[in-house]
């Protein structure tokens, strides 16, 4: 066992699965947190069967199954008509297929999960309030400083520290984020509130021109988590006011009566700014590199932007294990091996984007082509949904 730890930057989903799969390898591993607390927004999130596998993977999948709910199918429906206009079954011939099921959960309950499994590990060091400010590379080592004043000595460091990472500035330097000009409202109510129960059991994603609306229960099903997304027209001509609440209702009073009703399940307290970065080529300096959102930054039309960062996780504590010592190789493998994967996550989420929010002609072509897809072979999603080569014996 090695006697100075690994420190990992940032407590989120990516940050807790890296230090568990490294943890799990033998490794000592302090993970700095810029929180108070180890915590996550209060919406859901969608976990598909190449991620399941990580978790069982990590030891945690058991245990998120009570929080989990399992949907029948992912529906894709048009927001102007409310036609069903393609779907993937999610029932035995989609579990043969992945191995896994996929699943939706709370956030809460997917890093509580990640942080209980974490605590249980001797090899794991969890420091809340204590954010990354700068750190400096000394001979075989690494000198973090962090915002409290409080210095720390480790083996390698990994920035897990989300799409604002300091860490990415220091080995990349490639400043902010791409702004997409996209926004999200979400809300999360009691699933017995929702007026629209004929699709209840499934995550349905309604598309339209400049918005989409999905809708998926959470907690065993007790919840039902909404989200409204629209491509701000405002942010295009570059007027005031981008995403407000006002542009929300505007850019959905197309819609279908019945998707336009499913906004009252969206609070309009605040919003999210879509952000994501066109794919670099090196994470990766000395003994220092970056995971998650902090190497990849995606849109979240694919819903793989934490099932990247748990895969990031469980591919870099392999490539720790096979190198030993050499955390510079061990990172170069680890870069080499999750770089086209991610990009190509990056990409075909923007490609999404366009696809779900077009209008006129090329709404009508979409339904057709997807129209015809086969419910029980998805082969389009095989790449992502069967997920990755890593060794299963540990
Ligand atoms: C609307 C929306 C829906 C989404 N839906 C899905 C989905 O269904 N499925 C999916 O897989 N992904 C989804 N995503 C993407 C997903 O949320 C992110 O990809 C994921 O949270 C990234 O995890 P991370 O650990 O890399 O970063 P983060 O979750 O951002 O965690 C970073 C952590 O680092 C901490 N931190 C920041 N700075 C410092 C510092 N200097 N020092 C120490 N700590 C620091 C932060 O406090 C935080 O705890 C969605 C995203 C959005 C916006």
């Amino acid at each position: 066992m090695n006697v100075r730890e690994i420190l990992i930057a940032g407590g989120g989903i990516g940050g807790l699965a890296a230090a568990l799969a490294l943890a799990q390898k033998g490794r000592r591993v302090r993970v700095l947190e810029k929180a108070a607390e180890f915590g996550e927004i209060g919406y859901g999130i969608q976990m598909g069967p190449n991620v399941a596998r990580m978790l069982d993977r990590l030891g945690v999948l058991k245990n998120l199954e009570h929080a989990s709910f399992f949907p029948q199918a992912l529906i894709f429906a048009d927001a102007l008509s409310n036609e069903e206009i393609s779907r993937i079954s999610l029932g035995k011939v989609f579990v043969d297929r992945y191995k896994f099921r996929y699943f939706v959960i709370h956030r809460r309950d997917l890093l509580g999960g990640l942080l209980d499994a974490c605590r249980r590990r001797e090899e794991i060091v969890l420091s809340p309030s204590c954010g990354l400010k700068t750190f400096k590379k000394a001979n075989d080592a690494i000198l973090v400083t962090c915002d409290n004043g409080v210095e720390i000595e480790g083996a390698a460091l990994i920035g897990a520290d989300g799409l604002w990472s300091p860490t990415r500035q220091a080995v990349i330097a490639d400043g902010a984020p791409r702004m997409a000009g996209h926004y999200v409202y979400r809300g999360v109510v009691p699933t017995g509130e929702v007026a629209d129960r004929s699709r209840i059991d499934t995550m349905t994603i309604w598309g339209g021109p400049d918005l989409h609306m999905v809708q998926y229960r959470l907690q065993g099903g007790a919840v039902m988590n909404n989200v409204a997304t629209i491509c701000s027209r405002r942010a295009r001509r570059g007027e005031p006011d981008p995403g407000a609440p006002d542009e929300l209702e505007e850019i959905f009073a197309r819609t279908h009566p019945g998707v336009r009703d499913n906004l009252r399940y969206v609070s309009r307290e605040r919003n999210w700014v879509l952000h994501d970065r066109d794919p670099a080529t090196n994470w990766t300096d000395g003994r220092v590199t970056l995971l998650g959102d902090a190497a990849h930054p995606t849109l979240q039309y694919l819903a793989q932007g934490a099932q990247m960062a748990i895969e990031d996780g469980v591919v870099l504590a392999e490539k720790v294990a096979a190198a030993g010592q050499d955390y510079n190789r061990a990172f170069l493998a680890y870069q080499r091996e999750r770089m086209n994967r991610t990009a190509r996550v990056v990409l075909s989420s923007r490609f999404f984007g366009e696809y779900i929010h077009v209008d006129g002609g090329a709404r009508e072509l979409r339904n057709e082509l997807a129209r015809g897809r086969d419910q029980d072979h998805p082969w389009e999603v095989d790449w992502l949904y069967k997920g990755i080569e890593i060794n299963d014996k540990l």
